[in-house]
């Protein structure tokens, strides 16, 4: 009883305090890469749940929606892991998500494969084949070689060497869910160097894939009315899903990618309903983002408010550090929002460095700049947390450093155009 007291007092003198944002952004962040979420991808519904999640927050901010619901719901062809995902080289087992990861486009496949070691030369000159249908080429740890790295990068679309599969051996190994589909007659798995045997004869494999042709994905969008000029809108955009789980075990929580770009745009809808700005505020929470785009680029064919009205985009994805600053795609293409993104942050000394960088078709500001829409992507820069991709980009390592600093920057900038276009 005294607790449920207490708790309700001491967050009111947080809020009198201002210092309610990163406690609610912290929550929204612990809560999207906690379990019940799988991730935020396409096992176990964890994206779908996500979504309802986020529709839940914008209904108890008091946002409104642009349709029936906050929801807008579409196909996507995706392959899924949902089954079991086994990798070994002769008696050494790698765990999946930490030792492997099987490429979104592998097809089911089980069975005990012979190993083949072709010298680099035949590797980088495309001439060499696979002696039998079984047999899987290994591309040693490319660090050394830029061309046999991009020749590696190159299996995503076609495997010049035949045979089941090629296995690349990684100093550090990512996970990525783009380019699952169509899928391929081919395996590619990335395994960590350090646990290679001495040149092994086989490998046993185990990827049990489920291809979904219409899976449903659905955007997350509500919005707050301007309280001067209601048909002009800020958009605040950031993808809420990740790559979730490759296999029944591995976990992708994605805290830095994308839960805090997540908790911004909410922090932002938190404090614009409480504060009613001029022009109507957008917030859009992108599915599949991960899986190329897709949210991002359905909402621009589809659009829920008319394009023409939206003033400026301004898409956070991955802004869970920032010690040395942020970093701003299209800054180069907007030299005069740029200059006032600049100079905003210059005044009130709010972070070490904010660099302009040109346009980058890498998070969802893309297809909205495609429609000729002034566009921003900003994400923070660090060497305070590196987990990108992989099972260590948790939650409870953010260092959110510059999270107070980063949202005065985009509260300010967006109250500015609001100001400009009078
Ligand atoms: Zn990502």
């Amino acid at each position: 009883m005294i607790r449920t007291l207490l708790i309700p007092l001491f967050l009111l003198i947080i809020q009198a305090l201002g210092a309610q944002d990163i406690r609610y952004a912290r929550h929204l962040i612990d809560t999207l890469c906690s379990n019940t979420y799988y991730g935020r991808g396409y096992v176990n519904d964890g994206m779908a749940n996500a979504a309802v999640l986020l529709a839940q927050e914008m209904e108890r901010h008091g946002l409104r929606t642009a349709g029936p619901s906050y929801l807008q719901a579409f196909p996507i062809a995706v392959n899924t892991f949902p089954g079991l995902m086994e990798f070994r080289a002769d008696s050494t087992f790698f765990t999946p998500g930490l030792h492997f990861v099987a490429a979104p486009f592998s097809p089911t496949t089980e069975g005990e494969y012979r190993l083949v070691f072709p010298d680099t030369t035949r590797l980088l000159n495309g001439t060499y084949r696979a002696p039998d249908p079984r047999s899987v080429v290994v591309i040693p740890e490319p660090g050394q070689s830029r061309n046999l790295r991009r020749m590696g990068d190159s299996l995503r679309y076609r495997n010049p060497y035949g045979g089941a599969g090629v296995v690349r051996l990684k100093e550090k190994i990512s996970w990525h869910v783009s380019g699952s589909w169509p899928l391929k007659d081919y395996f590619l798995i990335d395994a960590v160097d350090s646990l290679w045997p001495e040149r092994p004869d086989s490998i046993g494999v185990v990827i049990r894939s489920v291809a979904e042709p219409f899976y449903m994905v659905e955007n997350v969008f509500g919005y707050i009315p301007g309280t001067r000029y209601p048909d002009r809108f800020i958009l605040f955009t950031a993808h809420y899903d990740h790559l979730g789980m490759m296999g029944p075990y591995a976990i992708f929580p994605g805290a830095n990618d994308n839960a805090s770009g997540t908790a911004m745009i909410f922090d932002l809808a938190r404090h614009y309903a409480a504060h009613p700005p001029e022009y109507s505020v957008g917030i859009l929470a992108c599915a599949s983002e991960e899986a190329g785009l897709l949210g991002s680029r359905y909402f621009t064919e589809h659009p829920l408010i008319p394009l023409d009205k939206i003033e400026f985009v301004l898409n956070l994805d991955m802004v869970g550090t920032g010690s040395e600053g942020i970093r701003v795609v299209n800054g180069t293409v907007n030299p005069e929002a740029f200059a006032l993104l600049d100079s905003i942050n210059r005044t009130g000394q709010l972070l070490p460095e904010v660099l302009a960088r040109g346009e980058a078709a890498n998070s969802d500001h893309h297809p909205f700049h495609e429609k000729g829409i002034p566009s921003f992507f900003i994400f923070t820069t660090g060497k305070e947390y590196r987990e990108y991709h992989n099972l260590s980009d948790r939650a409870q390592d953010l260092p959110m450093t510059a999270w107070e600093e980063v949202f005065q920057l985009l509260q300010r900038f967006a109250d500015a155009i609001m100001k400009d276009g009078h």
